[in-house]
């Protein structure tokens, strides 16, 4: 198989017909590409084989696909949307949580906002930190002074999540408000590394995980709902999950999503 490191789809025997009518004029053997899927990134080399072969290397956040001369970029695409969530769970997940080097926040890095891959370029000025994300390219400029270290650069991407955060919680809380009937009087997001949410029920105050910023838009709202939950019913018992049920059927999809991409969930703690 692969290198070690990557995983592997392959053997998707390419069905007749839909290979381009007019082959190739490219002499070349190999000839390389790129798509991009729901952002991630997918370099596509097309070469002397009969199946469509997937590679997904976490470690370099590199998604490859290889793929017959002359089969139609749409069929490709189409093979790569329906691999999706596994290409996902694949950069995410694979290598478990604390054997995963640590960023860096250099050029090249694959960084995650609201569940899709972004790549992050670094550059440097002699001004304010800026980060700006071009959603058309999936890439995340972050400029800052020269000589500025690693731990820096993570905290200006921490901010710049954060504002993303603020950005959103106020709209999801005041379309939850009018859904469940109750009032949030206070909320605020910090790093917390064990639970995704958190609820003072006297205070009417909720807490909000940084990291869900870099997780399916989904799973925010969950959380917001979640949390709000604990307004109505303190404790996880069933009056609570009737609560859930009421108000977000949906909501055990949207557990699922964040559960795949996250170890302390399991902790099953807020
Ligand atoms: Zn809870």
């Amino acid at each position: 198989m692969g290198k070690i490191g990557c995983s592997i789809l392959s053997g998707i025997l390419v069905p007749s017909g839909i290979l381009l009518n007019t082959p190739n004029p490219l002499t070349c053997l190999e000839l390389t590409s790129q798509i991009t899927i729901s952002g991630i990134r997918i370099e596509v080399t097309r070469k002397k084989v009969k199946y469509l072969r997937l590679v997904v290397n976490p470690a370099e956040g590199r998604v490859r696909i290889s793929s017959p001369i002359h089969l139609k970029e749409e069929v490709i695409r189409e093979f790569a949307l329906s691999k999706k969530q596994w290409i996902k769970k694949q950069l995410n997940g694979y290598i478990p949580k604390n054997n995963r080097p640590a960023p860096e926040y250099v050029t090249g890095e694959t960084h995650f906002i609201w569940g899709t891959a972004y790549k992050l370029s670094l550059g440097w000025h002699h001004a304010a930190p800026e980060v700006y994300v071009n959603h058309q390219t999936n890439t995340i400029d972050m400029r800052v002074r020269p000589g500025s270290s690693g731990e820096k650069r993570k905290n200006v991407l921490k901010e710049w999540y954060r504002a993303e955060m603020k950005d959103e919680i106020p709209r999801l809380i005041e379309k939850w408000q009018k859904k469940m009937g109750v009032k949030v009087s206070d909320w605020g997001v910090r790093q917390m590394k064990t639970r995704w949410g958190s609820c003072n029920i006297r205070a009417k105050r909720i807490w909000l995980n940084l990291e869900l910023a870099k997780k399916e838009p989904c799973c925010l709202e969950l959380v917001v709902v979640h949390e709000m939950t604990h307004l109505l019913e303190r404790l996880h018992n069933r009056r609570f999950y009737a609560y859930m049920d009421r108000f977000m059927p949906e909501w055990r999809n949207h557990d699922n999503v964040l559960r795949q991409s996250s170890a302390f969930h399991a902790a099953g703690k807020c």
